[in-house]
């Protein structure tokens, strides 16, 4: 499991929902990092790495390495899907709406 350089985080220890550790590797798009646009969808990878987009992310959106804890401190809302599997994604309309959940096809094996 890929992890950063250990950091602090605002957040108390005690709320950290994820059974991961707190400075687990995570990729976020650079709308969500940078541009302002709330986190969308949430992919948790079939090799168990977590990437958080802006709505509409597309292979041509760049992402930075982020850790997950930075991902949360940014936004908690984030945290209720610490127990979504490897191999699923979850999607919402809005940062206020509800996550929609369901695996998705591992297409690591298409890249050209
Ligand atoms: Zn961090």
């Amino acid at each position: 499991m890929d992890t950063v350089e250990e950091h602090p985080h605002s957040f108390l220890p005690g709320a950290w929902p994820f059974s991961e550790p707190i400075n687990r590797l995570a990729y976020i798009s650079v709308r969500a990092l940078h541009g302002g646009d709330p986190v969308l969808q949430v992919f948790h990878d079939h090799d168990g790495d977590w990437q958080l987009l802006h709505g509409g992310a597309t292979d041509e959106d760049d992402c930075k390495i982020i850790c997950l804890g930075c991902a949360y401190e940014r936004d908690s809302s984030i945290g209720i899907l610490s127990g979504l599997p490897a191999g699923w994604a979850a999607y919402r309309e809005s940062p206020d709406g509800p996550w929609r959940c369901e695996p998705y096809e591992d297409d690591d094996s298409e890249e050209d």
